[in-house]
């Protein structure tokens, strides 16, 4: 029998209604390339998000067509969110970051036909565009005084293109599960696999982010997402925040620039930032340079890579801020656990407190997750037996773009493979010791190199670590120890191995410390463990 309820889809068109009818003048702030910052609010965004749609029609968009946007953190881009989507295109946001082969692979992947971009990625795109035939316009995120040299064609100037459009639209009601954007994971391996967005799952994870025990948003918010709306949706936040009602600080191509982020925190009021700890590594010395404060700020989500306890620390002792890990990925929209002490959890004393601070936290309500062995058997949720992490919820993708075999991912029961080696403990905490390809595995036991490195980040003397495993006839793999110092210092290595004692177990301990004057990453911002890999293949312990 089915119930009596309507069964309205759940569309992002419907986050935007909402907001333009609750939250019409909460203000939507903005870094731009071009002109500084600018000022809007929910009730401009959306009115332009209809001339965005009309805008489409006019360049022949088709629903189900990708339409590309290779952009900053900004107004403009979050209208492109919005008019996209909700015409029934989809969104696909390109991560600038990839290397140009990476790139003209996805958009031809992807079949874009019209790409938005910001002036400053004119000069890539004029090198690529021949080898992209879908592409039918390129369309600059500027105004026409500002409109730059153009070599591309055609080439339309976005706010000469919105000027002339109509401030309503006719948005079709859209099936929940109608296709809203598109992003590519990077992968450590292969070609980079596109994540494929769905209204309905968009609208859950938006909803699950506001929930107290997940982000906790409302509208006395003001949020700062220094996580790049070209990859991953800015975590959501750009759905999450108006559901939400909460103001939107959007901080354009200034995502780790501590002086520029403290000004944004300072004169906006912003209450919560997200972002992945390299961001939170320049603003705290940015802080610490200057004595400032960030007198607003209440709360920092970290995620996209393991969040140092010593981090954590810094922000509370000296900032009275206080640091939620989070973990998730590209094909999880991305929430997957956000850490949040429960209630009996306030007597803990202080190492205890970290112990539990430093997991990633539970999985929100719309996420399974277990951890298998070798052969799929599940293991205990003990905080001790680690194995692969598989997952399954409403916001996590079930195969990639234009790749009908999944079983490379997802077993026959629909769980999804992370990818990614972890415990979980007796009260659904997540503690990810590796990815899967990282591990270190000496004499049959695997070392964590994600635990060694958030030791090695609270010595002074270090300003970034990476551990990888080097070949060693008696052990098979040992652990080295990458590091960059902190500027001007010369590293106390005898000093930064001996806070490894008591802390790891004795074999765990790096056998040995290298310097070097960058560690590489990967497009969206982690270790490429991979590269630093191959440069380290001729390593030997001595
Ligand atoms: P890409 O591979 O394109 O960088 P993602 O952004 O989807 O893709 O990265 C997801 C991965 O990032 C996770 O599988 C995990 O390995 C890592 N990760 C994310 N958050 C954390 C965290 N808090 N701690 C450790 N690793 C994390």
């Amino acid at each position: 029998m089915h119930g009596k309820m309507m069964g309205t889809s759940l569309t992002i068109t419907e986050i935007m209604r909402f907001a333009d009818r609750l939250y019409q003048d909460t203000e939507v702030i903005s870094i731009t390339t071009d002109e500084g910052v600018h000022r809007s609010t929910y009730g401009k965004v959306f009115k332009r998000s209809n001339q965005v749609a009309h805008a489409l029609l006019h360049l022949g968009v088709q629903p189900g067509d990708r339409v590309a946007t290779l952009a900053w953190n900004d107004h403009r881009h979050m209208e492109l969110y919005y008019g996209i989507s909700c015409s029934g295109a989809v969104l696909h946001t390109i991560n600038p970051r990839l290397f140009p082969e990476q790139l003209v692979y996805i958009i031809n992947h992807a079949e874009d036909r019209i790409i938005f971009l910001d002036p400053m990625f004119l000069p890539l795109m004029e090198t690529l565009a021949d080898k992209l035939p879908s592409v039918k316009a390129y369309v600059v995120l500027t105004g026409g005084e500002k409109m730059p040299d153009r070599k591309l064609s055609p080439i339309h100037c976005y706010e000469s293109l919105l000027s002339d459009q109509d401030l309503t639209y006719e948005w079709p009601e859209l099936d929940e599960t109608t296709a809203s954007a598109l992003c590519y994971t990077s992968g450590t391996t292969g070609n980079p696999k596109g994540v494929l967005y769905d209204h309905r799952s968009t609208v859950l994870h938006a909803y699950a982010a506001c929930m107290p025990n997940v982000l906790g948003l409302s509208h006395d918010d003001v949020v700062l997402p220094v996580v790049p709306m070209f990859h991953v949706n800015a975590w959501g936040t750009p759905y999450a925040c108006p559901i939400a009602g909460a103001k939107l600080v959007l901080p354009g191509p200034k995502m780790a620039d501590g002086e520029s982020l403290h000004a944004l925190i300072e004169g906006e009021g912003v209450t919560i930032a997200l972002g992945v700890p390299t961001v939170w590594f320049a603003l705290l010395a940015y802080l610490k340079e200057s004595g400032k404060a960030v007198k607003t700020l209440n709360r920092t989500i970290v995620g996209g890579s393991a969040c140092p306890v010593s981090m954590m620390e810094e922000f509370e002792e000296q900032h009275s801020v206080y640091t939620h890990h989070a973990w998730g990925m590209t094909e999880m929209s991305p929430l997957g656990s956000v850490n949040r002490l429960l209630p009996g959890m306030g007597s803990l004393n202080a190492s205890e407190r970290n112990e539990v601070r430093a997991k990633q936290g539970r999985a929100p309500f719309g996420v399974d997750m277990k951890i298998v062995d070798d052969d799929s058997n599940e293991l205990p949720q003990d905080g001790v037996a680690f194995g692969d992490l598989k997952v399954r919820g409403w916001w996590v993708a079930d195969g990639y773009f234009r790749q009908d075999d999944n079983s490379d991912t997802h077993d026959g029961d629909g769980w999804f493979s992370t990818g990614d080696v972890a415990t979980i403990d007796q009260y659904g905490y997540l503690n990810i010791t590796d990815r899967t390809k990282d591990v270190i595995k000496s004499g049959g036991e695997w070392i964590s190199s994600i635990e060694l490195e958030n030791l090695a980040v609270a010595h002074p003397d270090v300003a970034e670590a990476a551990v990888i495993g080097i070949k060693h006839e008696k052990w098979g793999e040992r652990p080295l120890l990458v590091i960059v110092a902190t500027e001007g210092v010369v590293p106390d290595e005898t000093g930064i191995l001996s806070l490894f004692k008591g802390k790891v177990s004795d074999w765990c301990i790096p056998d040995s410390i290298t310097q070097v004057d960058e560690i590489p990453h990967t497009a969206t911002g982690k270790i490429s463990k991979k590269t630093l890999r191959e440069q380290f293949a001729n390593y030997s312990f001595g």
